[in-house]
Protein backbone atom coordinates (compact mmCIF):
# COMPACT_ATOMS: atom_id res chain seq x y z
CA UNK A 1 0.00 0.00 0.00
CA UNK A 2 1.32 3.51 -1.26
CA UNK A 3 -0.82 5.90 0.54
CA UNK A 4 1.67 8.25 2.85
CA UNK A 5 -1.73 10.25 4.00
CA UNK A 6 -4.04 12.45 3.63
CA UNK A 7 -4.31 15.90 3.33
CA UNK A 8 -6.68 18.58 3.50
CA UNK A 9 -7.80 19.83 0.10
CA UNK A 10 -7.92 23.45 1.00
CA UNK A 11 -4.68 23.86 3.45
CA UNK A 12 -3.08 20.66 2.59
CA UNK A 13 -2.38 19.47 6.35
CA UNK A 14 -2.09 16.02 6.87
CA UNK A 15 -4.26 13.69 8.59
CA UNK A 16 -3.80 9.58 9.51
CA UNK A 17 -4.80 7.44 6.83
CA UNK A 18 -4.50 4.23 9.68
CA UNK A 19 -8.00 5.17 10.54
CA UNK A 20 -11.27 6.03 9.95
CA UNK A 21 -11.80 10.10 9.16
CA UNK A 22 -14.57 12.08 7.74
CA UNK A 23 -13.72 15.83 6.43
CA UNK A 24 -10.46 17.56 7.60
CA UNK A 25 -10.26 18.51 11.45
CA UNK A 26 -8.45 21.79 10.44
CA UNK A 27 -11.35 23.27 7.49
CA UNK A 28 -13.94 20.84 7.57
CA UNK A 29 -13.51 20.14 3.66
CA UNK A 30 -12.70 16.78 2.11
CA UNK A 31 -9.14 14.70 2.70
CA UNK A 32 -7.28 13.48 -0.21
CA UNK A 33 -5.66 10.51 -0.38
CA UNK A 34 -1.94 11.07 -0.94
CA UNK A 35 0.42 8.45 -2.47
CA UNK A 36 4.26 7.64 -2.74
CA UNK A 37 4.12 8.02 -6.30
CA UNK A 38 7.15 7.19 -7.34
CA UNK A 39 6.87 3.72 -5.66
CA UNK A 40 3.44 3.36 -7.25
CA UNK A 41 5.30 3.98 -10.50
CA UNK A 42 7.67 1.08 -9.90
CA UNK A 43 5.14 -1.23 -8.82
CA UNK A 44 2.53 -0.81 -11.47
CA UNK A 45 4.19 -0.39 -15.00
CA UNK A 46 1.45 1.10 -16.79
CA UNK A 47 2.55 -2.00 -19.82
CA UNK A 48 1.55 -4.19 -17.53
CA UNK A 49 -1.82 -3.22 -17.07
CA UNK A 50 -3.35 -5.06 -20.35
CA UNK A 51 -3.14 -8.59 -18.64
CA UNK A 52 -4.97 -7.14 -15.54
CA UNK A 53 -8.51 -7.94 -14.45
CA UNK A 54 -11.03 -6.03 -16.30
CA UNK A 55 -12.51 -4.09 -13.21
CA UNK A 56 -11.22 -1.05 -11.58
CA UNK A 57 -8.91 -2.70 -9.37
CA UNK A 58 -6.35 -3.18 -12.20
CA UNK A 59 -4.77 -0.12 -10.74
CA UNK A 60 -4.16 -1.54 -7.71
CA UNK A 61 -1.36 -0.17 -6.19
CA UNK A 62 -2.53 3.56 -7.18
CA UNK A 63 -5.59 2.52 -4.92
CA UNK A 64 -5.80 3.05 -1.11
CA UNK A 65 -6.80 -0.73 -0.19
CA UNK A 66 -3.86 -2.54 1.17
CA UNK A 67 -2.37 -5.35 -0.46
CA UNK A 68 -3.38 -7.97 1.95
CA UNK A 69 -6.83 -6.74 2.04
CA UNK A 70 -9.73 -8.16 0.42
CA UNK A 71 -12.17 -5.28 -1.73
CA UNK A 72 -15.83 -5.50 -1.81
CA UNK A 73 -16.45 -6.30 -5.24
CA UNK A 74 -19.08 -6.64 -7.84
CA UNK A 75 -17.06 -6.17 -11.00
CA UNK A 76 -17.20 -2.74 -11.16
CA UNK A 77 -15.13 -0.15 -13.23
CA UNK A 78 -13.05 -1.23 -17.26
CA UNK A 79 -16.83 0.08 -18.57
CA UNK A 80 -16.63 0.54 -22.52
CA UNK A 81 -15.53 4.29 -24.28
CA UNK A 82 -18.05 4.09 -27.31
CA UNK A 83 -17.60 5.52 -30.50
CA UNK A 84 -21.01 7.15 -31.34
CA UNK A 85 -20.75 8.01 -35.28
CA UNK A 86 -24.10 9.13 -35.81
CA UNK A 87 -24.80 11.03 -32.82
CA UNK A 88 -21.55 12.82 -33.63
CA UNK A 89 -22.75 13.76 -37.12
CA UNK A 90 -25.64 15.52 -36.14
CA UNK A 91 -24.19 17.33 -33.52
CA UNK A 92 -21.37 18.16 -36.14
CA UNK A 93 -18.53 16.87 -34.80
CA UNK A 94 -15.98 13.82 -35.92
CA UNK A 95 -14.90 11.92 -33.21
CA UNK A 96 -17.46 11.85 -29.94
CA UNK A 97 -17.14 9.10 -27.39
CA UNK A 98 -19.61 7.93 -25.06
CA UNK A 99 -17.65 6.54 -21.86
CA UNK A 100 -20.49 4.12 -20.81
CA UNK A 101 -21.07 4.21 -16.86
CA UNK A 102 -24.36 2.29 -17.09
CA UNK A 103 -22.44 -0.93 -17.74
CA UNK A 104 -21.43 -0.82 -13.55
CA UNK A 105 -23.27 -3.09 -10.89
CA UNK A 106 -26.28 -1.33 -10.33
CA UNK A 107 -26.40 0.75 -13.22
CA UNK A 108 -24.33 3.73 -12.94
CA UNK A 109 -20.99 4.64 -11.83
CA UNK A 110 -21.79 5.53 -8.23
CA UNK A 111 -20.76 1.69 -7.57
CA UNK A 112 -16.76 2.64 -8.47
CA UNK A 113 -16.92 5.01 -5.21
CA UNK A 114 -18.89 2.56 -3.17
CA UNK A 115 -16.30 -0.57 -3.94
CA UNK A 116 -13.97 1.54 -2.35
CA UNK A 117 -15.48 3.57 0.49
CA UNK A 118 -17.13 0.42 1.51
CA UNK A 119 -13.99 -2.03 0.83
CA UNK A 120 -11.72 0.76 3.00
CA UNK A 121 -14.59 1.07 5.58
CA UNK A 122 -14.54 -2.00 6.47
CA UNK A 123 -10.91 -2.65 6.54
CA UNK A 124 -10.84 0.03 8.92
CA UNK A 125 -13.36 -0.94 11.12
CA UNK A 126 -16.47 0.32 10.57
CA UNK A 127 -19.62 -1.70 11.36
CA UNK A 128 -22.01 -0.06 10.01
CA UNK A 129 -22.74 2.65 7.00
CA UNK A 130 -24.87 5.30 6.56
CA UNK A 131 -25.80 7.67 3.75
CA UNK A 132 -27.86 10.47 2.04
CA UNK A 133 -28.39 9.61 -1.44
CA UNK A 134 -30.44 11.59 -4.54
CA UNK A 135 -31.02 8.56 -6.24
CA UNK A 136 -27.73 6.15 -7.58
CA UNK A 137 -25.65 6.37 -4.57
CA UNK A 138 -28.12 4.72 -1.97
CA UNK A 139 -28.87 1.49 -4.75
CA UNK A 140 -25.00 0.99 -4.66
CA UNK A 141 -24.31 1.99 -1.18
CA UNK A 142 -27.04 -0.87 -0.30
CA UNK A 143 -25.35 -3.56 -2.90
CA UNK A 144 -21.54 -2.78 -1.25
CA UNK A 145 -22.77 -3.08 1.92
CA UNK A 146 -24.37 -5.85 1.88
CA UNK A 147 -21.16 -7.70 -0.23
CA UNK A 148 -19.30 -6.62 3.04
CA UNK A 149 -21.91 -7.97 5.47
CA UNK A 150 -22.84 -4.75 6.68
CA UNK A 151 -25.82 -2.96 7.53
CA UNK A 152 -26.36 0.34 5.46
CA UNK A 153 -29.02 2.99 6.43
CA UNK A 154 -30.02 5.74 3.54
CA UNK A 155 -31.56 8.96 3.77
CA UNK A 156 -33.04 9.78 -0.04
CA UNK A 157 -35.90 12.81 -0.83
CA UNK A 158 -38.87 10.93 -0.61
CA UNK A 159 -39.76 12.24 -4.10
CA UNK A 160 -36.32 10.11 -5.34
CA UNK A 161 -37.15 7.81 -8.56
CA UNK A 162 -38.64 4.21 -7.07
CA UNK A 163 -36.11 2.21 -8.84
CA UNK A 164 -33.59 3.40 -6.52
CA UNK A 165 -35.71 3.15 -3.27
CA UNK A 166 -36.62 -0.34 -4.24
CA UNK A 167 -33.13 -1.50 -4.99
CA UNK A 168 -32.20 -0.13 -1.64
CA UNK A 169 -34.76 -1.91 0.19
CA UNK A 170 -34.50 -5.17 -1.97
CA UNK A 171 -31.03 -5.09 -1.13
CA UNK A 172 -31.23 -5.16 2.49
CA UNK A 173 -30.88 -1.77 3.61
CA UNK A 174 -33.05 0.44 5.94
CA UNK A 175 -34.30 3.40 3.69
CA UNK A 176 -35.87 6.46 5.27
CA UNK A 177 -37.60 8.62 2.56
CA UNK A 178 -37.14 12.47 3.78
CA UNK A 179 -39.19 15.16 3.06
CA UNK A 180 -36.53 17.77 1.31
CA UNK A 181 -33.54 17.01 -0.95
CA UNK A 182 -30.31 15.58 -0.41
CA UNK A 183 -28.42 18.24 2.28
CA UNK A 184 -31.16 17.64 4.52
CA UNK A 185 -31.13 13.94 4.05
CA UNK A 186 -27.35 14.79 4.61
CA UNK A 187 -28.02 16.61 7.70
CA UNK A 188 -30.19 13.83 9.03
CA UNK A 189 -27.31 11.56 8.90
CA UNK A 190 -24.93 13.98 10.32
CA UNK A 191 -27.02 14.59 13.29
CA UNK A 192 -27.86 10.71 13.80
CA UNK A 193 -24.54 9.04 13.62
CA UNK A 194 -22.82 9.29 16.63
CA UNK A 195 -25.85 7.83 18.64
CA UNK A 196 -26.16 4.96 15.99
CA UNK A 197 -22.86 4.03 15.25
CA UNK A 198 -22.74 4.47 11.57
CA UNK A 199 -19.48 5.60 9.65
CA UNK A 200 -20.84 8.30 6.90
CA UNK A 201 -20.14 7.17 3.60
CA UNK A 202 -21.28 10.90 1.94
CA UNK A 203 -19.40 11.98 -0.87
CA UNK A 204 -16.31 13.72 -0.17
CA UNK A 205 -17.35 13.35 3.17
CA UNK A 206 -14.74 10.79 3.46
CA UNK A 207 -11.82 9.87 1.54
CA UNK A 208 -12.66 7.04 -0.65
CA UNK A 209 -15.11 7.31 -2.88
CA UNK A 210 -13.20 10.21 -4.97
CA UNK A 211 -10.56 7.43 -5.70
CA UNK A 212 -12.69 4.79 -6.50
CA UNK A 213 -14.01 7.93 -9.03
CA UNK A 214 -10.70 8.36 -9.90
CA UNK A 215 -9.93 5.57 -11.85
CA UNK A 216 -12.32 7.31 -14.44
CA UNK A 217 -9.49 8.96 -15.55
CA UNK A 218 -6.94 6.61 -15.58
CA UNK A 219 -9.09 4.27 -17.59
CA UNK A 220 -9.95 6.96 -20.16
CA UNK A 221 -6.14 7.27 -20.45
CA UNK A 222 -5.62 3.62 -20.82
CA UNK A 223 -8.47 3.16 -23.18
CA UNK A 224 -7.23 6.39 -25.28
CA UNK A 225 -3.47 4.72 -25.68
CA UNK A 226 -2.09 6.96 -23.12
CA UNK A 227 -3.67 10.17 -24.49
CA UNK A 228 -6.40 12.46 -22.98
CA UNK A 229 -9.45 13.84 -25.14
CA UNK A 230 -9.90 17.15 -25.68
CA UNK A 231 -12.76 18.11 -23.79
CA UNK A 232 -14.95 15.99 -21.16
CA UNK A 233 -18.59 16.62 -20.19
CA UNK A 234 -18.95 15.76 -16.71
CA UNK A 235 -22.96 15.66 -14.92
CA UNK A 236 -22.08 17.40 -12.22
CA UNK A 237 -23.74 16.97 -8.59
CA UNK A 238 -21.58 17.06 -5.41
CA UNK A 239 -18.67 16.44 -8.65
CA UNK A 240 -16.97 13.67 -7.34
CA UNK A 241 -15.72 12.12 -10.73
CA UNK A 242 -15.05 15.30 -11.88
CA UNK A 243 -12.08 16.18 -9.48
CA UNK A 244 -11.29 12.38 -8.71
CA UNK A 245 -10.32 12.57 -12.87
CA UNK A 246 -8.57 15.68 -12.25
CA UNK A 247 -7.23 14.22 -9.17
CA UNK A 248 -6.00 11.26 -11.06
CA UNK A 249 -4.49 13.25 -13.79
CA UNK A 250 -1.87 14.51 -11.96
CA UNK A 251 -0.89 11.48 -10.55
CA UNK A 252 -0.71 9.69 -14.04
CA UNK A 253 1.85 12.66 -15.33
CA UNK A 254 3.88 12.27 -11.62
CA UNK A 255 4.44 8.51 -12.39
CA UNK A 256 5.14 9.74 -16.48
CA UNK A 257 2.36 7.76 -17.80
CA UNK A 258 0.97 10.96 -19.33
CA UNK A 259 2.23 14.50 -20.42
CA UNK A 260 0.56 17.75 -19.31
CA UNK A 261 -1.84 18.68 -21.65
CA UNK A 262 -5.58 18.39 -20.01
CA UNK A 263 -8.73 18.10 -21.53
CA UNK A 264 -11.12 21.48 -21.57
CA UNK A 265 -13.63 20.17 -18.00
CA UNK A 266 -17.11 20.93 -18.57
CA UNK A 267 -19.39 20.99 -15.46
CA UNK A 268 -23.00 20.00 -17.18
CA UNK A 269 -25.71 21.24 -14.32
CA UNK A 270 -29.29 21.21 -14.82
CA UNK A 271 -31.25 24.64 -15.06
CA UNK A 272 -33.62 23.75 -12.16
CA UNK A 273 -30.18 23.18 -9.64
CA UNK A 274 -27.02 24.97 -10.76
CA UNK A 275 -24.87 25.94 -8.29
CA UNK A 276 -21.67 25.05 -9.98
CA UNK A 277 -22.63 27.33 -12.60
CA UNK A 278 -23.76 30.46 -10.74
CA UNK A 279 -20.32 30.47 -9.13
CA UNK A 280 -18.63 30.09 -12.50
CA UNK A 281 -20.55 32.92 -14.09
CA UNK A 282 -19.56 35.13 -10.82
CA UNK A 283 -16.07 33.93 -10.66
CA UNK A 284 -16.44 32.52 -7.37
CA UNK A 285 -14.03 29.57 -5.69
CA UNK A 286 -17.25 28.38 -2.88
CA UNK A 287 -20.97 27.69 -4.41
CA UNK A 288 -23.72 29.06 -1.88
CA UNK A 289 -27.14 26.78 -1.63
CA UNK A 290 -29.11 26.90 -4.43
CA UNK A 291 -32.47 27.26 -3.67
CA UNK A 292 -35.88 25.13 -4.43
CA UNK A 293 -33.87 23.31 -6.48
CA UNK A 294 -35.57 21.00 -8.89
CA UNK A 295 -34.87 18.43 -11.84
CA UNK A 296 -35.89 14.96 -13.28
CA UNK A 297 -31.56 14.31 -13.44
CA UNK A 298 -31.78 13.01 -9.77
CA UNK A 299 -27.83 12.85 -9.68
CA UNK A 300 -27.99 16.21 -10.85
CA UNK A 301 -30.23 17.36 -7.48
CA UNK A 302 -27.84 18.76 -5.44
CA UNK A 303 -28.29 22.36 -3.98
CA UNK A 304 -24.67 22.44 -1.78
CA UNK A 305 -21.80 20.87 -2.74
CA UNK A 306 -18.50 20.52 -0.22
CA UNK A 307 -16.39 19.63 -3.20
CA UNK A 308 -17.30 22.95 -5.16
CA UNK A 309 -13.67 24.81 -4.80
CA UNK A 310 -12.25 21.32 -6.37
CA UNK A 311 -14.89 21.24 -8.59
CA UNK A 312 -14.44 25.22 -9.75
CA UNK A 313 -10.45 24.83 -9.41
CA UNK A 314 -10.57 21.97 -11.96
CA UNK A 315 -12.82 23.65 -14.72
CA UNK A 316 -11.11 26.72 -14.64
CA UNK A 317 -7.44 25.16 -14.54
CA UNK A 318 -8.29 23.14 -17.33
CA UNK A 319 -9.56 26.17 -19.55
CA UNK A 320 -12.91 24.63 -19.27
CA UNK A 321 -16.60 25.86 -18.44
CA UNK A 322 -19.87 25.37 -16.51
CA UNK A 323 -23.09 25.13 -18.57
CA UNK A 324 -26.37 24.40 -17.58
CA UNK A 325 -29.25 22.68 -19.75
CA UNK A 326 -33.11 22.49 -18.95
CA UNK A 327 -34.80 19.45 -18.30
CA UNK A 328 -36.28 19.01 -21.73
CA UNK A 329 -33.53 19.39 -23.66
CA UNK A 330 -31.75 16.66 -21.51
CA UNK A 331 -34.69 14.71 -22.26
CA UNK A 332 -34.71 15.09 -26.00
CA UNK A 333 -31.55 14.57 -26.26
CA UNK A 334 -31.32 11.40 -24.47
CA UNK A 335 -34.08 9.97 -26.86
CA UNK A 336 -31.54 11.13 -30.01
CA UNK A 337 -28.85 9.02 -28.22
CA UNK A 338 -30.94 6.15 -27.73
CA UNK A 339 -32.25 6.63 -31.06
CA UNK A 340 -29.04 6.69 -32.72
CA UNK A 341 -26.74 4.84 -31.38
CA UNK A 342 -28.99 2.25 -28.78
CA UNK A 343 -27.92 4.16 -25.84
CA UNK A 344 -30.95 4.42 -22.92
CA UNK A 345 -28.90 6.75 -21.21
CA UNK A 346 -29.96 8.32 -18.02
CA UNK A 347 -31.57 11.90 -17.83
CA UNK A 348 -27.97 13.23 -16.40
CA UNK A 349 -26.09 11.69 -19.74
CA UNK A 350 -28.82 13.51 -21.83
CA UNK A 351 -27.66 16.22 -20.06
CA UNK A 352 -24.15 16.17 -21.73
CA UNK A 353 -25.27 15.40 -24.71
CA UNK A 354 -27.65 18.82 -24.78
CA UNK A 355 -24.60 20.99 -23.31
CA UNK A 356 -22.11 19.48 -26.26
CA UNK A 357 -24.77 20.59 -28.81
CA UNK A 358 -25.13 23.84 -27.05
CA UNK A 359 -21.16 24.27 -27.22
CA UNK A 360 -20.86 23.44 -30.80
CA UNK A 361 -23.54 25.90 -31.50
CA UNK A 362 -21.52 28.39 -29.61
CA UNK A 363 -18.25 27.68 -31.01
CA UNK A 364 -16.98 26.66 -28.06
CA UNK A 365 -16.45 23.19 -29.14
CA UNK A 366 -14.82 23.01 -32.56
CA UNK A 367 -15.50 20.29 -34.93
CA UNK A 368 -12.38 18.23 -35.21
CA UNK A 369 -11.99 18.08 -31.19
CA UNK A 370 -12.37 14.65 -29.56
CA UNK A 371 -14.88 15.11 -26.92
CA UNK A 372 -16.08 12.50 -24.58
CA UNK A 373 -19.49 12.44 -22.89
CA UNK A 374 -20.33 10.50 -19.71
CA UNK A 375 -23.36 8.69 -19.03
CA UNK A 376 -23.10 8.38 -15.73
CA UNK A 377 -26.14 5.78 -15.14
CA UNK A 378 -29.07 3.92 -17.13
CA UNK A 379 -32.46 5.60 -18.35
CA UNK A 380 -34.32 2.38 -17.12
CA UNK A 381 -33.97 3.65 -13.57
CA UNK A 382 -35.73 6.57 -14.48
CA UNK A 383 -39.17 5.33 -16.09
CA UNK A 384 -40.87 8.34 -14.39
CA UNK A 385 -38.96 10.65 -16.75
CA UNK A 386 -40.01 9.31 -19.94
CA UNK A 387 -43.80 8.58 -18.73
C1 LIG B 1 -24.54 10.93 -8.71
C2 LIG B 1 -24.77 11.06 -10.14
C3 LIG B 1 -24.23 12.12 -10.88
C4 LIG B 1 -23.41 13.20 -10.24
O1 LIG B 1 -22.16 12.69 -9.86
P1 LIG B 1 -21.14 13.53 -8.97
O2 LIG B 1 -19.85 12.85 -9.09
O3 LIG B 1 -21.71 13.52 -7.58
O4 LIG B 1 -21.14 14.91 -9.52
C5 LIG B 1 -24.44 12.14 -12.23
N1 LIG B 1 -25.17 11.18 -12.86
C6 LIG B 1 -25.72 10.15 -12.19
C7 LIG B 1 -26.53 9.15 -12.94
C8 LIG B 1 -25.53 10.05 -10.81
O5 LIG B 1 -26.06 9.02 -10.15
ZN1 LIG C 1 -7.38 22.39 6.25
Amino acid sequence: MFVTHLACTLCGQPHDHARLQAVSACCGKPLYAQYDLARVGAALGRDALPTREASLWRYREALPLPAGAAPVTLGEGWTPLLPVPRLAARLGLADVRVKDESQNPTASFKARGMTMAVSMARHLGATALAAPSAGNAGGALAAYAARAGLPAFIFMPKDTPRANVIECTEMGARVTLVDGLIHDCGAEVARRKDAEGWFDVSTLKEPYRAEGKKTLGYELAEQLGWTLPDVILYPTGGGTGLVGMWKAFDEMERMGWIGAARPRMIAVQAAGCQPIVRAWQAGERFAPLFERAHTSASGLRVPKAIGDFLILDAVRASGGEAVAVTDEAMLAATRETGSLEGLFVAPEGGACVAALRDLVRAGRVRPDERVVVFNTGAGLKYLECFA
